[in-house]
């Protein structure tokens, strides 16, 4: 069966994205199934991959005309890598989801039908804490919570965690948090380590060990449609994404073998 990790934060622009597409690529590496979703109305992730948002067959006609998951699931220039992109029209989704039946349910009722084929799912999420967040949060096994070394990394950090308490009693009570993921981080800078020890002090075990540095060939790589590894596979962007794959999987045999 496998485990499906959501991406989120509601603050924008601290490596969601980034985060989903390259920890999704470096997991298929692996050669363990991943299928990544983005669920973002920005599609950054399915651009990111070199789709277009504009295609038949997405996010958006899964959730609402309910068109069959397989139908919107597509393969990537990696082995083991699958997608099902996003479109512009998933901005209209927030409202349409809410006069549905059962609307927090509605990504974890699809999902249901494709869990096994995968050994991970991973979910982009939008910067915000609406109805598309909350789906993914109910039906996700765990959450990611990539935080961007600066002066306001903290700030809303309490909202998220009231929301993911707020999931756990009521909607999904297995929800975990796989961790607090630091991105951006340059050591070259003062601020940025005094954030990132403050952030291990407070959150402890729930932070990674990988860190992500500040890493150009990153931000580079989503405007030729590559996840990182396929764009320059040595840089330390890349290397990082797949020491944070390999922390994800040893965790998960870890737990499995308590
Ligand atoms: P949003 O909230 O809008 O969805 P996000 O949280 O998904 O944003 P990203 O899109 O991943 O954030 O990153 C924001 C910007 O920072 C992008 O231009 C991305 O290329 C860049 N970026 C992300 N991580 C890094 C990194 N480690 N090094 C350098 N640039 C990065
Ligand atoms: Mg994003």
């Amino acid at each position: 069966m496998g485990k499906t990790i959501c991406i989120a934060n509601q603050k924008g622009g601290v490596g969601k994205t980034t985060t989903a597409i390259n920890l999704s690529a470096s997991i298929a590496i692996a050669e363990m199934s991943t299928l990544l979703i983005d669920i973002d109305p920005q599609a950054n992730a399915t651009s990111g991959l070199g789709f277009s948002p504009n295609e038949k067959g997405n996010i958006y006609d899964v959730m609402i005309q309910r068109i069959r998951i397989d139908k919107a699931v597509r393969k990537t220039a990696i082995p083991y890598l699958y997608m099902v992109p996003s479109t512009h029209d998933l901005i209209g989704a927030e409202v349409e989801l809410v006069g549905m039946e059962a609307r927090e349910f509605v990504l974890r009722d699809i999902l249901k039908r494709i869990k096994d084929r995968f050994s991970y799912i991973i979910l982009d999420c939008p910067p915000s804490l609406g109805l598309l967040t909350i789906n993914a949060l109910t039906c996700s096994d765990s959450v990611l919570i990539p935080l961007q070394c600066e002066y306001y990394a903290l700030e809303g950090l309490s909202q998220l965690f009231k929301t993911i308490g707020i999931i756990r009693s009521t909607l999904n009570s297995t929800l975990e948090i796989e961790g607090i993921l630091l991105t951006m981080f340059d050591s070259r800078n003062n601020l940025c380590r005094q954030v990132a020890e403050e952030v291990r002090r407070h959150f402890r075990k729930k932070v990674f060990n990988t860190i992500i540095p500040r890493n150009v060939r990153l931000s580079e790589s989503p405007s030729y449609g590559k996840p990182v590894i396929l764009y320059d596979a040595t840089c330390r962007g890349a290397v990082s994404y797949l020491e944070l794959a390999k922390e994800i999987i040893s965790n998960e045999r870890k737990r499995g073998d308590q």
